[in-house]
C-alpha cells in the first residue's frame, strides 16, 4: 500500500473544488485538494471578488470574495490536505487500479479517484494588441476590477461587451467619476435586468472598437476609438482603462489523457463519471445536456461527482452523505459557528 494515497483527489481550487472538498470529508474521506495557482477561489478570485453574486439560492447578496472566504472555512472543516502552485499534467493508471498524478514541476500524488473541477483550465484575459499597451499594465489599464476602490473619481473607459464587462460597468458606476462603454457590437451579452441598468448608468459608445492608446509611456491619458462601420474616429480623455475582450482557457496536457471531450469541456454523464473510470468531474469543467454554467449548479455536480467516486471505491456504500444537520462532527462544530 502507498503511503500517501488518497481516497479523493480533487483537482482545481475554485468554488466547485471547495465544495467537494468539503462533502468529501463529509463522507469522510481521505482528501486532498491541489490547485495550480497560489490562491483558491478560482474565477471569483481572478475575476470578480468584488462583485455582488445574487444568484445562490438563499444568499440575497454576497461579495465574492466573501462566499470564497466561507467556502475556503467550509472546505477545512475536515482537515484536508490542500496543495498550491501545482499545476497537474498527468495521470497514470497504475498496476492496482489507483492513480499516480504529476504536475507540471513533477510532483507525485497517489489517488483512488480523481474529480476535476478545473475550470476552464488556466485562463488568461485575451490582451489588447495595441502598441505599448504591455507597459500600461503596471499602471491604468486594467484586465480585471481586483479593488474597486482604486477608482473613486476617476474617468473609467471599459472595452468589451460580454458579462464581465457589463458587471464592471454596472460596479464601478457607484465610485467612478464617470464609466463609459465601448464596444464593437452594438448588442451586450449578460443578464437583460443588468444590461438595462448598465444602459441607464453609463454612456455607451457602439460600434466601436478601441484603435489607439495616447500617453507618457506609464499612464494612458487617453484612447482613439474608432467605428466599425464608418471608420470615423473620437478622441476620449480617461483616467482607467478596464479591458475585458475574454478569457482563454488551456488544459495543457489534461486534454491528452483521453477524456471524451465536446465544445472544449470534459463530457459526464448524470452520476458526473467521465469516460475514464474512477476519473470524475463538475462544474464550469464539465458538459451535459442542460448544463447550467452557475455556481449554484456546481454545487450539486460537486456531490453528485463524490457520491459516485465513493461508489466506484465501494459499490456497497450509501448513495450520499447524511444531511449535514444529521452529521456528528457538524452538530457539535454547530454550536460554535452559529450567528
Ligand atoms: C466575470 C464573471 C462573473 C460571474 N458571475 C457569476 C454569478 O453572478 N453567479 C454565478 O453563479 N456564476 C458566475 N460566474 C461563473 C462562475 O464564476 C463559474 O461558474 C465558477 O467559477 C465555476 O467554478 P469552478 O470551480 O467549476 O471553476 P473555476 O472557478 O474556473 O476554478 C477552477 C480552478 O481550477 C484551477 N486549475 C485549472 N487547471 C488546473 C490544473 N491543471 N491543476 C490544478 N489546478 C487547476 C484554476 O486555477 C481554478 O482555481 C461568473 C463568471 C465570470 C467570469
Amino acid at each position: 500500500m502507498v503511503k500517501d494515497l488518497y481516497d479523493v483527489t480533487v483537482i482545481g481550487g475554485g468554488p466547485i473544488g471547495l465544495f467537494t472538498t468539503f462533502y468529501s470529508g463529509m463522507r469522510n474521506l481521505k482528501t486532498k485538494l491541489i490547485e495550480c495557482t497560489s490562491e483558491l477561489g478560482g474565477k471569483i478570485t481572478m475575476f470578480y471578488p468584488e462583485k455582488t453574486l445574487r444568484d445562490i439560492g438563499g444568499i440575497t447578496g454576497i461579495k465574492g470574495g466573501n462566499l470564497v472566504e466561507q467556502l475556503i472555512q467550509q472546505a477545512k472543516t475536515f482537515n484536508p490536505t490542500i496543495c498550491f502552485n501545482q499545476r497537474i499534467s498527468d495521470l497514470e493508471r497504475l498496476s492496482n487500479g489507483t492513480f499516480l498524478l504529476r504536475s507540471e514541476a513533477g510532483e507525485i500524488h497517489y489517488t483512488r479517484t480523481v474529480i476535476l473541477t478545473v475550470g476552464a483550465g488556466i485562463f488568461k484575459p485575451i490582451k489588447l494588441d495595441l502598441p505599448y499597451s504591455e507597459r500600461y499594465e503596471q499602471y491604468n489599464l486594467h484586465y480585471s476590477v481586483d479593488e474597486l476602490e482604486r477608482f473613486r473619481n476617476q474617468r473609467v473607459l471599459i472595452s468589451g461587451g460580454g458579462n464581465s464587462a457589463v458587471d464592471w460597468a454596472n460596479e464601478l458606476v457607484s465610485i467612478a467619476k464617470s464609466v463609459m462603454v465601448v464596444h464593437r457590437n452594438n448588442d451586450f451579452r449578460g443578464h437583460e435586468r443588468h444590461v438595462s441598468e448598465m444602459r441607464e448608468k453609463t454612456e455607451i459608445l457602439t460600434p466601436y472598437t478601441l484603435k489607439q492608446l495616447h500617453g507618457d509611456g506609464d499612464f494612458i491619458q487617453s484612447v482613439t476609438i474608432e467605428h466599425t462601420e464608418t471608420g470615423l474616429t473620437k478622441h476620449i480623455e480617461i483616467d482607467a482603462l478596464v479591458v475585458n475582450h475574454g478569457i482563454q482557457g488551456d488544459y495543457g496536457k489534461m486534454a491528452h489523457w483521453g477524456l471524451e471531450m465536446r465544445e472544449e469541456r470534459f463530457v459526464v454523464n448524470h452520476a458526473m463519471e467521465t469516460n475514464i473510470p474512477g476519473v470524475f468531474a463538475a462544474g464550469d469543467a464539465v458538459t451535459y445536456p442542460h448544463k447550467l454554467k452557475l455556481i449554484a449548479g456546481g454545487f450539486t455536480e460537486g456531490p453528485i461527482a463524490l457520491n459516485s467516486a465513493v461508489r466506484y471505491m465501494n459499490p456497497n456504500a450509501e448513495s450520499m452523505a447524511m444531511y449535514s444537520t444529521h452529521h456528528e462532527a457538524l452538530l457539535e462544530m454547530n454550536h460554535e459557528t452559529l450567528y
